[in-house]
């Protein structure tokens, strides 16, 4: 007899006998009868014990949750008014004939599918909350996404080939995970970034069109939704440009939506500047179902005298911004208090607005607190241009560009999950035109946006004096409001990467030490080439709209970098360490 799942029963099954295994999801005794829910990753299955079959009643008895079991039965239609619709088993039931206990199990520390378990212990135990039915579920979709994934890029052509883990550092901006070599007493192997030098160097080396889904580290701040590692979707490909990359992605998730979330309507894919989604949602991952927008208005308020507009109408780095709020009058006092604190999260000194009561009657119908320093023709050109209606709010933004950019978005994201202003589905929009550096905030240097790999849009634009006016041929993914991937095409001459490499203050030295390599292959027949990479566990995320990465990963760190589980990072003894010459210092 075939062994089956428990979901997987189905009126054919009836009054035939049927082997299952799983776990002991819950025992309960009535009156001589015990009932068990066998549980496995499909769903549940109600089993019953008569209590003439002396041997078998005994070990039903002795059943407690989480018990390992299979069983052999015959599969019974359940009387009418003991159906259980909840579970797709749930109008029959399984006469127990045989039943073995393959393991028992302690207590379990929480119950399978509780959802009031603190995420602290579901991690600890992980290997019990991988059981219930929300993990099972991302895990297999995860599953089921790389192999659409993998299928696409092989029909594609391309190869798919595995990079070391043990390497040298990859320039992502983050920190590195550091491996000391036992051999080669105080040297130390880097964890990669990502495989991006590598992937490079397989183009170097004739492999035209290369995919890997690849492990990658970063040792940084996990104050956003990251993990220390992460899975990448990355790929490279030779003699290609932007748009051909692009194509070959758009088709990509054409078929993830068609093959594995059964959507098989037109996906869409917009492009929008840089630029312009800055100027227009004041970040680089605009949710373009959101229909919130930012207007400039320094023309309009140039002349007034009120100064948190005046101080910054002739600063070129400033803006002064409104933001309109359809029907956002609503909003109480309460509200544009927490609204103030948001944005003065972001640098903002404050948050001014104009309530549109009545937008036909600007002496009554518009309040504000700042009404007395704006004229009435100012105000109108204000409402005009944000196309303001009766029951609108307009918020005010003015300060240096960051300040405004970051606060206006971050108001744009919160006020339209607050007030249920986004559409349904799936928006994907490219950002292209990025600007090759910028400037570090602490140091005024320049730095790569993405990496230095990047290439410029035309290789003489690197001579010119505003550096940060230089065009790059990078662009991102982003899906509902996050960036999903990200890639260029890349720099494929020595002299160019040097260019980029001495215009970001890396000194000769340092690029021998760390790029020597690098240069030294694009120096021998480097072709043109481009690629992009996905962040798998992300997307994986937003496909089936969890809140988190971590939902999506077996087993994750905590938000401080640890496995409650396995209790890594630990400590290790002294003879392990001695090997490696390495002493630890305590901090002081
Ligand atoms: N290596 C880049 C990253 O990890 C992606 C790319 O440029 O292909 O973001």
């Amino acid at each position: 007899m075939n062994r089956i799942y428990c979901n997987e029963i189905s009126e054919q099954h009836l009054n035939k006998d049927v082997c299952l295994s799983g776990w002991v999801n819950k025992r309960r005794d009535h009156g001589g009868i015990i009932f068990i829910d066998l549980r496995d990753y499909s769903g549940i299955v109600q089993l019953v014990f008569h209590p003439e079959n002396k041997e078998i009643f005994k070990i039903a008895e002795s059943l407690r949750s989480e018990f390992v079991i299979e069983i052999k039965g015959k599969v019974k239609t359940r009387s009418t008014d003991a159906i259980n619709k909840d579970i797709k088993t749930g109008f029959v039931e399984i006469i127990i004939s045989n039943v073995v206990i393959l393991n028992k199990s302690e207590t379990p520390p929480f119950m399978i599918n509780d959802t009031n378990v603190n995420e602290d212990q579901r991690l600890q135990h992980r290997y019990i909350d991988l059981r219930g039915k929300e993990l099972q579920k991302n895990l297999r979709f995860r599953s089921k996404l790389i192999k659409s994934i993998i299928d696409y890029f092989h029909d594609e052509n391309f190869v798919n080939i595995e990079t070391p883990i043990l390497t040298k550092a990859t320039p992502e901006g983050a920190r590195d995970y550091l491996v000391p070599s036992r051999i080669h007493e105080g040297l130390f192997f880097a964890l990669p970034q990502s495989p991006q030098l590598f992937k490079q160097t397989l183009m170097i080396g004739g492999i035209d069109r290369y995919f890997q889904i690849a492990k990658c580290f970063r040792d940084e701040d996990l104050r956003a939704d990251r993990q220390p590692e992460f899975t990448q979707l990355d790929v490279e490909v030779s003699f290609t440009n932007e748009n051909e990359i692009i194509k070959l992605i758009e088709n990509l998730f054409k078929k993830i939506f068609k093959n594995i979330m059964n959507i098989s309507d037109d996906i869409k894919f917009e492009k929008i500047s840089y630029l312009d989604a800055m100027k227009i949602y004041g970040c680089d991952k605009p949710d373009l179902r959101n229909p919130l927008m930012i207007h400039d208005i320094k023309d309009i308020v140039k002349d007034t005298s009120f100064n948190v507009f005046s101080e910054h109408v002739n600063n070129p780095e400033s803006r002064i911004t409104a933001l309109k709020i359809p029907n956002g009058n609503k909003l109480s006092r309460k509200d544009i208090d927490d609204l103030t604190n948001l944005v003065k999260q972001f640098g903002a000194k404050g948050l001014a607005y104009l309530k549109c009561e009545d937008i036909k009657n600007i002496e009554k119908g518009i309040i504000s607190p700042i009404k007395k320093f704006l004229n009435n023709s100012i105000i109108t050109s204000i409402l005009n241009r944000v196309q303001a209606q009766t029951g609108d709010i307009v918020f005010f933004s003015a300060d240096n560009k960051n300040t405004v950019n970051s606060s206006m978005a971050a108001l744009i994201k919160h006020l339209g999950v607050k007030l249920n202003l986004l559409s349904d589905g799936w928006r994907f929009v490219w950002i292209q035109n990025y600007p090759l550096f910028e400037k570090d905030l602490s140091t005024g240097n320049p730095t790569s946006i993405h990496h230095p790999f990047t290439a410029p849009k035309n290789e003489n634009d690197l001579d010119l004096v505003d550096i940060f006016s230089i065009e790059s041929k990078a662009y991102d993914l982003v899906l509902n409001g996050h960036e999903i991937g990200g890639g260029s095409i890349r720099i494929h001459s020595k002299d160019i990467q040097m260019k980029v490499f001495e215009i970001l203050k890396i000194s000769k030295d340092e690029m021998n030490e760390k790029f020597g390599f690098f240069l030294d292959a694009l120096s021998h027949g480097c072709p043109p080439h481009g690629g992009i990479a996905f962040g798998l566990d992300r997307l994986t995320m937003l496909l089936l709209q969890l809140d988190t990465i971590r939902e999506t990963i077996a087993f994750p760190k905590t938000q401080s970098a640890s496995c409650l589980m396995t209790n890594a990072p630990s400590s290790v003894d002294n003879d392990q360490l001695k090997e490696l010459s390495i002493s630890i210092t305590k901090p002081k």
